[in-house]
């Protein structure tokens, strides 16, 4: 044997890589900065390699500080990419496959993920550990726990702009339209037509809502409305939403209500508009003040079986395999949401944007 047939091992790298990451350094402070690659996943971990992501509304309130500081932690939580390494343990996927992740990655081990919240893993809202224990997505890699429940692969006709957004707009929009309980051909009311309110809006009529009416004023977010299946946009800058809603549907009020912007008036106008015997579902993010206020008559003194459910962002494989199959058979196309699209480089300007709400930005768009 001659010696160039001698296998060369492939020369090991003893320097420490680094990655770009898109970080908080502490309450209304982000900024770039290099940090460790992370060469292990754990036995039951992955290391992604990010391809596209998204900005949520939820990424600015944490910088603002709405669940306190944070020194340094990378942001993000909505994003895709392919599995660079997947540890030992992990079944079902393999390096160099597609893959969504969703927002919560929860362990499916605790007491609260084994009694049927994922999204209350460990403790109340425990699921969340991107861009709040644990490094977000906004890194040219990013670490994923419990890769086996939490990864799904991404069907080959879906692409990754698509698929980003079964991270958290579909599957946090949707869940407002199933916690709210809607009757098939049942009325509808979601207040707030940002993103997650239109995948409301969607997942509504994917349940089957007879007739949905989306409180908006902004001109484009009332278009997309009605492209994603609401019947009646009601402007709350020209008329009073609750007196409208109640007259239009003969005084009765709707079947169901969703929360959709995480304010005290629209929650207290989702419990004005419902029926007796209806829901209230809440997917809005109330990142401001002690308590929210229930109105009394309207809540039938505690006595008009209204129920108001909350939750946060639905995970796991067997959701995000759902999620991306309405994708696959075009039930739904969620990427009209996409109004911005920013390099992985200009992220600082696209956050900016975010936090100001300026250009009727909706959802920008990170290509990695
Ligand atoms: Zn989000
Ligand atoms: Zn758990």
């Amino acid at each position: 044997m001659s010696t160039q047939a001698i296998p060369i091992e492939k020369e090991r790298k003893t320097t420490a890589k680094t990655m770009a990451a898109f970080v908080m350094h502490g309450i209304g402070k982000v900024g770039f900065m290099e940090k460790p690659l992370i060469e292990d996943p754990g036995p039951n971990g992955a290391i992604i390699k990010t391809t596209k992501a998204l900005i949520c509304t939820s990424d600015t309130h944490t910088v603002s500080g709405a669940i306190g500081d944070r020194k340094d932690l990378t942001l993000g939580h909505e994003g895709v990419g392919v599995v660079y390494k997947l540890g030992r343990e992990v079944r079902g996927v393999k390096e160099g496959d597609r893959v969504a992740v969703n927002a919560i990655t929860p362990c499916y081990k605790c007491e609260n993920c084994l009694r049927g919240f994922p999204s209350q893993c460990t403790q109340m809202l425990g699921g969340w550990k991107f861009a709040n224990i644990k490094d977000g997505v906004f890194a040219e890699y990013f670490h994923l726990n419990d890769a086996e429940a939490n990864l799904a692969l991404i069907p080959g006709s879906v692409s990754d702009e698509k698929a980003v957004y079964t991270s958290d707009m579909m599957s946090t929009g949707f869940m407002g339209a199933e916690h709210a309980d809607i009757p098939i051909g049942g009325t509808v009311a979601i207040f707030a037509q940002g993103p997650v309110g239109l995948m409301a809006t969607a997942g509504a009529r994917l349940l089957g809502a007879g007739l949905i009416f989306a409180v908006e004023s902004v001109p484009k977010r009332k278009e997309l409305a009605r492209h994603f299946g609401a019947d009646l946009i009601v402007d709350f800058q020209q008329k009073d939403p609750v007196q409208t809603i109640l007259n239009l549907t003969g005084g009765r009020g709707v079947d169901s209500s969703i929360e959709a912007l995480g304010s005290e008036s629209t929650l207290e106008a989702c419990i004005q508009v419902t029926r007796p015997g209806g829901t209230i579902s809440n997917i809005g993010y109330h990142g401001q003040g002690e308590y929210l206020r229930i109105p009394r008559a309207a809540w039938g003194v505690g006595m008009g079986d209204k129920t108001i459910r909350t939750g946060l962002c639905p995970g796991g494989r067997e959701r995000m395999q759902r999620l991306l199959r309405l994708l696959e058979t075009d039930r739904v196309d969620p990427t009209p949401l996409t109004t911005h699209t920013f390099k992985f480089g200009d992220i600082d300007r696209a956050f900016r944007m975010m936090s100001r709400k300026e250009d009727g930005i909706i959802k920008p768009l990170i290509v990695f």
